[in-house]
């Protein structure tokens, strides 16, 4: 049988002819066909992910050099464009729409040698905590099937923690990476803004988005984050320099300088046992001899709306190009005019969620209002980003919660979208910054559900938080197997 615990113990299997890669893709195909229910999957790329299994296993036999992620089987999700393949975002705006072009992170992982095998369901246009926002149905929760995954990228998420793939991309606008990770109990990391190229990823927000990787393994999402990261002419927001993110051997003896926030620990919206287990988690790390220190962050309560200020004003804009016209859906009502016409495909098209999105974003932005909501949020943006300058010249990591509470049940947020929007309170922190994040599947709650602990690093330094990440990950989890 077919066993993949990381990459590199894949790579040796193949070396030693004791697997190969059509095996490993013929696995996942059975294994996604048995857990059809989680709805993890948009499309199944069966035919061409066993074809290009054939290629690389003829490559490989052949004795032609190997690309690093030789034969890792990736699944991707449903906002980012892979040529060819239908790009749905879980939208039924985009119905029959098919990719123009491949996104440059999906190009470098093919050209790396890896094996695309499919699209993952996730929240409408990756606006939402639950993956209940799709066109598509839910994402369940490998874990606990009556929980959700949590969003927006659920399905690449449960496809990673079900075994369905060896690793994931996802996007992550304000935690859509790492909050699934952490109701999976799973790694999920959201480098630094324009550390991996966007273009070919649908703009939800384009100065927050990012794409993000899950995994097993730290080890696994720092090789697929070397592969593709660094710059890009396609996206002027790519970062220039090309950073080598090879984890390299780690060193199990460095003391690290780590900060918490008080207002985040103590916050009245972090379940208990959480927490306590962060408190454990900060005494153990001191009595290894690292320094952890709490220092105050009051600007925490202005997280949250900040972010929904800002992010919906860009998705009214990004928004506007669905008309009907260009892309995917176009109504077949009767209509008076051209402006009828929009608005009858928009509101055929876009969900409820979207929608809200929308006009919240075009209110924020509208001439009386553009001063009071979206300049102030601006500030506030400025003034996080102050704070975190601070914070990183004097420690190499800042610890928090990922998630308020462990995985929600389905509907208990549905009704309220600001409960809803509040539970992000740990996560848009990294993304109104721009910083790397990761969440590590550290802990398991009384309730039977994951959790993870989110590290945060400064500005491009991916290396320390992926090497902090396997030195947790190595001495510091608290259970063992989940699922
Ligand atoms: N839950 C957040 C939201 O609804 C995160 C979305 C994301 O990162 N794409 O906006």
């Amino acid at each position: 049988m077919f066993v993949f615990t990381s990459i590199k113990e894949y790579q040796n299997a193949l070396q030693q002819k004791n697997t190969s890669c059509v095996q490993a893709v013929q696995f996942y195909i059975a294994a996604i066909k048995e857990k059809i229910r989680l709805n993890a999957f948009t499309e199944v790329y069966e035919t061409e992910a066993l074809q290009q299994a054939e290629k690389l296993d003829a490559q490989r036999l052949s004795g032609a050099m190997l690309g690093k992620l030789h034969g890792v089987v990736i699944a991707i999700k449903d906002v980012i464009c892979y040529k060819g393949y239908k790009v749905t975002a879980a939208s039924k705006i985009l119905n029959g729409f098919t990719s123009v072009y491949t996104a440059t992170a999906v190009q470098r992982l093919i050209d790396d040698g890896a094996i695309i095998i499919g699209s993952c369901n996730c929240d409408e246009f990756a606006m939402g905590s639950t993956n209940e926002n799709s066109a598509y149905g839910n994402v369940l929760n490998a874990a606990d099937e009556t929980k959700v995954p949590g969003g927006s990228s659920g399905g690449s998420a449960v496809a990673v923690q079900a075994g369905l793939c060896m690793a994931a991309l996802g996007s992550d606008t304000g935690g859509s990476v790492r909050q699934p990770a952490d109701f999976c109990g799973i790694v999920g990391i959201k480098p630094t803004y324009g550390a991996i190229s966007r273009y070919g990823l649908i703009a939800y927000a384009s100065s927050f988005d990012q794409i993000g990787i899950f995994s097993n393994t730290v080890a696994d999402a720092a090789l697929l984050l070397d592969v593709m990261a660094g710059p890009d002419a396609f996206d002027s927001t790519a970062l220039s320099e090309k950073k080598s993110f090879a984890l390299g051997t780690v060193n199990p003896e460095k003391k690290y300088r780590i900060a918490y926030f008080k207002e985040a620990l103590y916050h009245s919206s972090l379940d208990k046992e959480i927490q306590q287990s962060i408190i454990q988690l900060i005494k153990k790390l001191k009595s290894n001899g690292h320094t952890v220190t709490e220092i105050n962050f009051d600007l925490l309560d202005y997280v949250v709306p900040a972010y929904y200020v800002l992010t919906t004003a860009e998705a009214s804009s990004n928004l506007s190009r669905f008309d009907g016209i260009r892309f995917g859906h176009s109504t077949k009502a009767p209509v008076k005019d051209l402006t009828d016409f929009y608005k009858q495909t928009r509101s055929e098209g876009f969900g409820k969620e979207v929608q809200r999105r929308i006009m919240l974003g075009t209110f924020v932005l509208s001439a009386g209002y553009y001063d009071a909501y979206f300049s102030k949020a601006q500030q506030v943006r400025r003034l996080l980003v102050d704070k975190t300058n601070t914070v990183f010249a004097d420690f190499d990591v800042l610890i928090l919660p990922t998630s308020p509470t462990t995985a929600f049940s389905f509907g208990d947020k549905t009704d309220d979208p600001v409960a809803m929007y509040l539970a992000d309170i740990y996560t848009v922190f990294a993304n109104l910054t721009g910083l790397p994040s990761i969440s590590l599947p550290l802990f398991k709650h009384s309730n039977t559900m994951p959790f993870g602990l989110q590290v945060m690093a400064a500005k491009s330094n991916e290396l320390t938080l992926l090497q902090l990440s396997s030195l947790l990950m190595q001495q510091y989890k608290t259970y063992t197997h989940l699922i």
